[in-house]
């Protein structure tokens, strides 16, 4: 007897594996709700029946290219689908229009040469092989056939290929979309040169990836009437700035200290050398990055800022600040005559002072004063308080991140203003690449933020997938109206409201003076007891977990309130706005705002993430939407090598095994009635008298095998999960 997921003894079956997550093997006897098989390794295990699935008996050997032509489609059909592709190079496939992309972690030959451009240039999506081209085809296509602006989401875990698929898009649409050289430099060339550029000061070696972004970026290039790039822009979310004065073994800082740091000349002008040397980089014992040579990468660096129009005199300021900010953190303290005061530790760190002053061109007392004292102001007057050596290292290291994210945010807006707007564009394809969904074992406000970023876009995937769905069924003029669509909208409004909502209770912890990690979590405690969503930790007094979409995080308040404070210190600001070197006065302009009560000035990190998050949902809703999803096989880096369980998280986090959810909701498996009668028509042997035309024939034949809630549509069948099983079934006692 078949059971109600149609396994019968002796049918092929998935079975859930502690070591493998899935693996196959031949059900030997069905008892109630649990299954006995024997596994394809030989051993035999009694599972629980909702731990098994059916094995599509017709799967071929080197899987297809598009999940939505799996007969069966289910967690273990889409896994083995994967492995099986990748074990023969072929790292790309479809999920209808969703690319998913499995990191070779090896050069492939070919792959992506102009030889390959050229045939993707046109081609009918799905007729070639799934490729990153393909998508970025169908985007150029479309904006031009349809004069409709469109987007790439590329997403995906560090490492798994974001930025290298980001970059053969934009390689791509420049191939389409580009234009013969005006003054030396075409949008596109200054476009992709912005890559090296911005990588080289905003991405590091992780212990996920040597070359990992620490920001999140949104490029927009824009076309004329006749297609051709016309303009771009660049905008960035959240680079990490704790990096720059806190890096752990084997990671490092930014690459671009370390280029700096290996070009002999510029080197010695800054007083620079030996990156050992400096505390902001030994702090982790790795230096040099496998495969790179970084006084050619600085050379590259340079050429970058050629390109892009960064002008030989600003290249020299721009790293004469990265000099500085290494020199900066060998400043060290000691504890001055009186209490709660410093002094310099050492004569190295007087010579680190002297030298940091002189590469920032201010005075050397004031920056003195500004890392060791901080002005009170008070009612009636302003009172200038010591630091101690613990408040001024605090201090010092405030002062690196400010200069260094500063600088960052400058190249960002040279890049836009050099590679131009253009208004009257009036379309775009966007490229986004942004952080995938983050767990680790502690979790902070910047996971936070990630994650808000994830499931900000998870919803957008979510609408879109359940549209195409009903697009599709519309053309074939089925009913779908019973399709179910669980949201996250909750989870999004428990971060996002106000008052009461996440971002905002941690705003109000920012400005009430008293409030701390634990008052805050007592808040949220408070707050979301009854939410879904939300669970206290019973271990802890200020960790909370939050259910998403992808898994719950258990997120360590401790931080939140001292990284949400986006101050610039007022002592800090008074210095370098007054750098008798322009550039480094530009970093810093007098804020227009009223001089406030206090020397910090408060704006909440969090709130400007969330309008910049708002602002680019706004974008990416008025445009296309197509969707790339990396996915990093194993967490060594290591070709060849596959690891079911860490890609079953990802796809969980990507969205593709929701968007498998959302299509197993309604009628997941599509046949055209051709198909359709080629695997079934023994079930009708009748047929063969050829009365029938094509669609009847299929109706026929499932009426004969008793299905019902199945759809018709004009030239394709619609099948719910499960049914096609079930014919495989009485198929099988046919034969
Ligand atoms: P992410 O941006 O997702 O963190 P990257 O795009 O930096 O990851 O990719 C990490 C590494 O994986 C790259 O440095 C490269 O070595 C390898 N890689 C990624 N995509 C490809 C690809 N399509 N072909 C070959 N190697 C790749
Ligand atoms: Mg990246």
């Amino acid at each position: 007897m078949a059971t109600e997921k149609n396994i019968s003894v002796g049918s092929q079956v998935w079975l859930e594996d502690n070591e493998l997550a899935w693996i196959d093997g031949e059900a030997l006897d069905i008892n109630g709700q649990e299954v006995t098989a024997r596994t394809s390794t030989g051993k035999v295990v009694t599972v629980k029946l909702s731990n098994v699935h059916p094995k599509d008996p017709d799967a071929q050997p080197g899987g297809v290219d598009d999940m939505t032509k799996l007969a069966y489609l289910h967690e273990p059909g889409v896994l083995y689908n994967l492995a099986s592709r990748y074990e023969l190079n072929d790292i790309y496939t479809y999920t209808g229009n969703i690319l998913i992309a499995v990191n070779p972690f090896a050069k492939l030959p070919h792959l992506y040469d102009v030889h390959m451009m050229e045939q993707y240039r046109g081609a009918t999506f799905g007729e070639l092989s799934p490729h990153v081209f393909a998508i970025a085809d169908t985007a150029y296509r479309a904006m031009i056939n349809e004069g409709k602006s469109q987007s790439i989401l590329v997403s995906g875990e560090s490492g798994a290929g974001k930025t290298e698929t980001t970059k053969l898009l934009m390689q791509y649409i420049a191939f389409m979309g580009g234009r013969a050289m005006t003054d030396g430099r075409t949008v596109e060339q200054q476009v992709l040169e912005s890559n090296p550029l911005l990588e080289a000061f905003g991405n590091a070696k992780t212990v996920r990836n040597d070359n990992s972004s620490r920001f999140g970026k949104f490029v927009e290039l824009q076309f004329d009437r006749s297609g051709r790039i016309s303009g771009a822009a660049v905008r960035t979310y959240l680079l990490e700035r704790s990096r720059v004065v806190q890096i752990s073994d084997p990671e490092r800082n930014y690459h671009c200290f370390y280029q700096l740091c290996a070009s002999a000349e510029d080197a010695e002008k800054y007083k620079l050398g030996d990156p050992r040397s400096f505390h902001y980089l030994n702090q982790s014992n790795c230096y040099e990055l496998n495969h790179t040579n970084s006084s050619r990468e600085y050379a590259k660096t340079r050429r970058a800022m050629d390109i892009v129009g960064i002008s030989l005199e600003e290249q020299e300021a721009i790293f004469r600040v990265v000099a500085s900010i290494l020199h900066l953190g060998n400043i060290e303290f000691a504890q001055g005559k009186e209490a709660d005061s410093s002094v310099l530790k050492d004569e190295k760190s007087k010579f680190h002072l002297q030298t940091t002053s002189e590469l920032l061109m201010c005075d050397k007392q004031s920056l003195f004063e500004a890392l060791t004292t901080r002005i009170i102001v008070t009612r009636d007057e302003n009172i200038t308080k010591m630091l101690d050596p613990v408040a001024s290292t605090t201090n010092r290291d405030t002062l690196a991140k400010t200069i260094y994210s500063r600088l960052f945010d400058w190249l960002v807006e040279k890049v836009n203003s050099s590679i131009g707007q253009d208004p009257d564009s009036r379309t775009l394809i966007g490229v986004l690449d942004i952080y995938g969904f983050e767990s680790f074992k502690t979790n902070s406000f910047e996971q936070f933020c990630i994650n808000l970023t994830n499931e900000k876009l998870q919803q957008h995937f979510n609408q879109h997938v359940f549209k195409m769905e009903q697009e599709e069924y519309t053309k074939e003029e089925i009913n779908w109206s019973y399709i179910e669509f669980v949201d996250n909208q909750d989870v999004l409004d428990m971060i996002e409201k106000k008052p009461l909502g996440i971002i905002a209770l941690l705003d109000e912890a920012c400005m009430f003076p008293k409030a701390t990690h634990e008052t805050f979590a007592g808040k949220l405690f408070q707050t979301f007891k009854n939410h879904k969503r939300f669970i206290k930790p019973k271990l802890s007094r200020t960790d909370f977990t939050i259910s998403h979409y992808a898994g719950e995080v258990t997120y360590q308040a401790d931080l939140f309130l001292e990284k949400n404070k986006d101050y610039v210190v007022a002592e800090h600001q008074a210095l370098l706005g007054s750098s008798k070197c322009p550039f480094v006065a530009n970093l810093f302009p007098p804020s227009p705002e009223e001089p406030s009560k206090s020397s910090y000035k408060f704006s909440s990190i969090g709130t400007r993430f969330k309008q910049q998050l708002q602002a680019l949902m706004e974008t990416l809703n008025s445009t296309e939407p197509h969707y790339i999803r990396c996915v990093k096989p194993n967490p060594y880096n290591k070709p060849g090598l596959f690891e079911n369980f860490n890609v079953l998280q990802q796809l969980r986090c990507g969205g593709v095994l929701e968007a498998v959810r959302i299509s197993c909701a309604g009628y997941p498996t599509r046949r055209t009635f051709d198909e359709f009668i080629d695997r079934f028509g023994l079930l009708a042997p009748e047929l063969h008298d050829g009365s029938y035309d094509e669609k009847a024939a299929t109706e026929h034949i499932l009426k004969k095998a008793n299905l019902s809630n199945y759809q018709i549509g004009k030239t394709k069948v619609f099948l719910r999960a499960g049914q096609m099983a079930e014919l495989d079934t009485k198929r099988a006692e046919m034969l």
